[in-house]
């Protein structure tokens, strides 16, 4: 079965799988979504038996139909190896009575390795199908996580170059030392004074800028996305929701066929609408917990059913969801008008002139698989302090907030479905919050390596090379701008005039 991707506001804008990953965003300012799902013969019990690059063969087989086999499985082999420091790549573990699921355990420490080790790939692979000879400059905003994922990912590949932009003051310090110690000729990190929004805006806006397409195509470049905007971070996504799945039947935790809950701590809505992507395919979910932290537009939006970006922002201690513009909701939005692109670009054309949407009651019904609450700064420490202290396992405090709001909805409900907990992130990535947390005290002298080696000796949790080798690694980049001025930056960057 041949999937075609349309974009979110406009059905007639059809592309092949490799196209709408080269292009990242579609020109009309949609996102590329696939025309039907496809037909899917959802063997659980051969999946139980596979090993996550069997698995992810599987199911990405189906979404990138243009794609050989050969080319795919060698992009698989490229992206899940040692760079992760478990065979297992998704490790799912038991603890007290939930299931995490350990998405950090790739070069980076945190989930976007997941998508973004394998990004380079399909992307080099989908221009030569192309046959395209422009070289790719890869734009992209980051709270944080994705910016040196992308880099880790698309660092000294040839025919591409990337440029990522970081809010100065929003991310934590040992993100931030990841992303200003990456090597490679063609990578390029910039602060900005303005936060994620800010930053996710302007990137939008380069890519809909005719005029700056139009000097990068004189110049033999061309912009693509590394967000999760491209459909090719998504695809690879959809494969750890399957394998938990299946490997919670082979552990003989689950029956074939029984419905589990997934629990997943969200910002820009990519995780989330992976596992949704899952579920339509046909693996056997019941509810959706959307975890937020005090950034709670979701909550309000899935209890309200308005979207409203008009609120203050907050900086918090999971910084990779500090964002009010969840992009990839707009893809959920146009699966609940019934695939309708006017309304979905009504709706985001509000979003942008009014600051908020509402949706109508019919589309609200179709809101039942999902559950949304938020856990403050407070709420988000005490679940790194309890499930320490009850089970000696140490949570970022993004997976917290995703086990503390799954508390709140089995107080609400009393369902005992099983549920998975997305982890998104080492606790490493994060040692103040989570040391702070454990000990109930602040530790404002110390600095985050000190940290991570207290960390160490309370957790009896081996430090990832990830942290250890950026120590003292040189820092290579230095560059901040006001948040008016990326477009300039990049022109800069790419010698256009
Ligand atoms: C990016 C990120 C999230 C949010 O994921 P979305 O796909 O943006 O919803 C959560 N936790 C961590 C650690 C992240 O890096």
């Amino acid at each position: 079965m041949e999937i075609k991707y349309c974009s979110t506001r406009d059905k007639t804008n059809i592309v092949s799988p490799s196209m709408a990953i080269l292009q990242g965003l579609a020109a009309d300012g949609g996102l590329y979504v696939p025309q039907e799902f496809p037909d899917f013969d959802l063997d659980i019990k051969k999946l139980s038996k596979m090993s996550y690059q069997e698995v992810a063969f599987e199911v990405m087989s189906k979404f990138l139909s243009d794609f050989t086999e050969e080319e795919l499985k060698d992009c698989i082999k490229k992206a899940y190896d040692a760079k992760f420091d478990t065979l297992q790549i998704a490790p799912i573990k038991k603890v007290g009575a939930n299931y995490y699921l350990e998405l950090f355990h790739g070069s980076t420490i945190a989930f976007k390795d997941m998508a973004l080790s394998i990004l380079p790939h399909l992307m080099i692979t989908a221009a030569k199908k192309q046959k395209s000879n422009q070289e790719i400059v890869i734009l992209t905003a980051t709270s944080g996580d994705t910016g040196k994922a992308a880099m880790a990912g698309f660092s000294d590949v040839p025919g591409t170059k990337i440029i990522v932009f970081y809010p100065k003051k929003g991310v934590s310090p040992i993100q931030e030392r990841q992303m200003l110690t990456q090597k490679g000729k063609n990578t390029y990190v910039v602060g900005i004074t303005g936060n994620f929004d800010d930053a996710q805006t302007n990137v939008k806006k380069m890519f809909n800028n005719a005029s700056l397409s139009e000097k990068l195509a004189q110049e033999n470049l061309k912009f693509s996305s590394a967000n999760s905007i491209n459909i090719g971070r998504l695809v690879p996504q959809i494969a750890y929701y399957v394998y938990a799945y299946a490997q919670l039947v082979a552990k003989n935790q689950i029956q074939l066929g029984e419905k589990i809950n997934f629990s997943v701590p969200t910002g820009n809505f990519g995780n989330i609408l992976a596992g949704y992507y899952a579920k339509k395919i046909g693996l056997p979910i019941n509810q959706f917990i959307c975890a937020s932290n005090k950034n709670n537009v979701l909550t309000d939006f899935f209890r309200s059913g308005t979207y409203n970006k008009k609120r203050p922002f907050f900086i918090t201690n999971s910084p990779s969801m500090d964002i009010l513009v969840s992009s990839n909701l707009e893809r959920l939005i146009y699966h609940l008008t019934g695939e309708d692109a006017s309304k979905t670009k009504s709706f985001m054309n509000d979003l942008v002139i009014k600051g908020e949407y509402t949706i109508s009651e019919e589309m609200k019904v179709k809101l039942a698989g999902f559950y949304a609450n938020y856990a403050s700064e407070e709420e988000t420490a005490q679940e790194i302090q309890t499930v320490f202290s009850e089970n000696a396992y140490v949570l970022d405090p993004h997976t917290a907030v995703a086990g503390k709001v799954y508390r709140y909805y089995q107080e609400e409900t009393q369902d005992t479905t099983k549920t998975v907990i997305v982890s998104t992130a080492s606790p490493y990535k994060f040692p103040r919050a989570v040391i702070e947390a454990i000990l109930g005290k602040s530790l404002p002298k110390e600095t985050d390596f000190e940290l991570v080696e207290q960390l160490h000796q309370k957790a009896h949790l081996s430090i990832p090379t990830a942290v250890t080798e950026i120590m003292d690694a040189q820092i290579l980049h230095n560059t901040v701008v006001h948040s008016d001025e990326m477009q300039q930056e990049v022109e800069r960057i790419l010698n256009l005039n």
